[in-house]
C-alpha cells in the first residue's frame, strides 16, 4: 500500500500541476512547471518541499516555472536526454525505456513524440498512474507540432497499453472540448457518451476531469480507438491502417469548430 500524495491544480488557465508527496521521506516531486508561483505556492499552502521536478517537453507553459523552482528550493531537474538543449539545466538527463527509483517508486520513462520530438511521460507503477502531459488528454490528444501522425500514434499506442486501471494525468483540462469532436466521428460510442455526461456535470460543478481512467479513456477517447468501425465509416476508412485512421482523426480534429 502507498501512502504517496497525488495532488493535482488548475494554473495559468487549463494547465494542470501535480505533486507528488512522500510523507515518510519528506520529499516531493511534480511533474512539469507550468507555473512557479502557483506551484510554490501550493507548495507553502501545504507545507512540503520541492525536492524534484519532472519535465515532459520544452514548451512554455510546462518550464515556465523551473528556473524559479530551483532558485527556491534547489530541486534536482529531470528531462529528456534528447532536448537537452532546450529545456532548463538538467540535474538528470533520462532515456526512453529507462527506470528510475525516486520517493521509494519505480518510475519508467515513456518516449512519446508527436506533439514535440522529444515528448516523456513518466509512469509511476507502484502509484497506478502515468504522466502523459500533452501527448494523450482525456477524450483527446495532443497537437502534432513535430513528428509524423504514424509516431504521435505509435506513442498513444504505448500509453493504452499500460494497466487499464491507470490513473491518466494530462498537461491540459480540455476534455469538455475534446468531447464534442470525440461525439461528432463516434456519436453511436455508450461509453463516450457517459464520459461525456459525466464531463459535462464535474464543469458545471467547476471541477476538473482528471485524471481519467485509462480503461476509460480506450473506450471512449476516439484517438485511442483507430479499430472502431464507427470512426472508420465516419472517414471512409474501413480498410485503412490504424496510423491512417488516427492522421485522419488529428487531422479532423485540426479543423474542427
Ligand atoms: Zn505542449
Ligand atoms: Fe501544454
Amino acid at each position: 500500500m502507498s501512502a504517496k500524495i497525488i495532488h493535482a491544480f488548475i494554473c495559468r488557465n487549463d494547465n494542470f500541476a501535480v505533486l507528488i508527496h512522500d510523507p515518510e521521506t519528506g520529499l516531493t516531486a511534480a511533474i512539469d512547471a507550468p507555473d512557479g508561483a502557483a506551484i510554490a505556492g501550493e507548495l507553502d499552502r501545504l507545507g512540503w518541499r520541492l525536492s524534484h521536478l519532472l519535465i515532459t517537453h520544452h514548451h512554455e507553459d510546462h518550464i515556465a516555472g523551473v528556473a524559479p523552482l530551483r532558485a527556491r528550493f534547489a530541486c534536482e531537474v529531470w528531462g529528456h536526454a534528447a532536448d537537452r538543449h532546450r529545456l532548463p539545466g538538467l540535474d538528470r538527463e533520462v532515456q526512453d525505456g529507462e527506470v528510475f527509483g525516486l520517493l521509494n517508486e519505480e518510475v519508467h520513462v515513456i518516449a512519446t513524440p508527436g506533439h514535440t520530438s522529444g515528448q516523456i511521460a513518466y509512469y509511476f507503477p507502484g502509484l497506478g498512474a502515468v504522466f502523459a502531459a500533452d501527448c494523450l488528454f482525456s477524450l483527446g490528444c495532443g497537437r502534432i507540432f513535430e513528428g509524423t501522425a504514424r509516431q504521435m500514434w505509435q506513442a498513444l499506442d504505448r500509453l493504452r497499453k499500460l494497466p487499464g486501471n491507470t490513473a491518466l494525468y494530462c498537461g491540459h483540462e480540455y476534455t469538455q472540448a475534446n468531447a464534442r469532436f470525440a461525439l461528432s466521428v463516434e456519436p453511436g460510442n455508450q461509453a463516450l457518451q457517459k464520459r461525456a455526461r459525466e464531463v459535462d456535470a464535474l464543469r458545471a460543478k467547476g471541477e476538473f476531469t482528471l485524471p481519467a481512467v485509462m480503461a476509460d479513456e480506450c473506450a471512449a477517447n476516439p484517438f485511442l480507438r483507430p479499430e472502431s468501425p464507427e470512426i472508420r465509416a465516419h472517414f471512409g476508412l474501413e480498410h485503412a491502417s490504424d496510423a491512417e485512421v488516427f492522421a485522419a482523426l488529428r487531422q479532423g480534429k485540426d479543423h474542427f469548430r
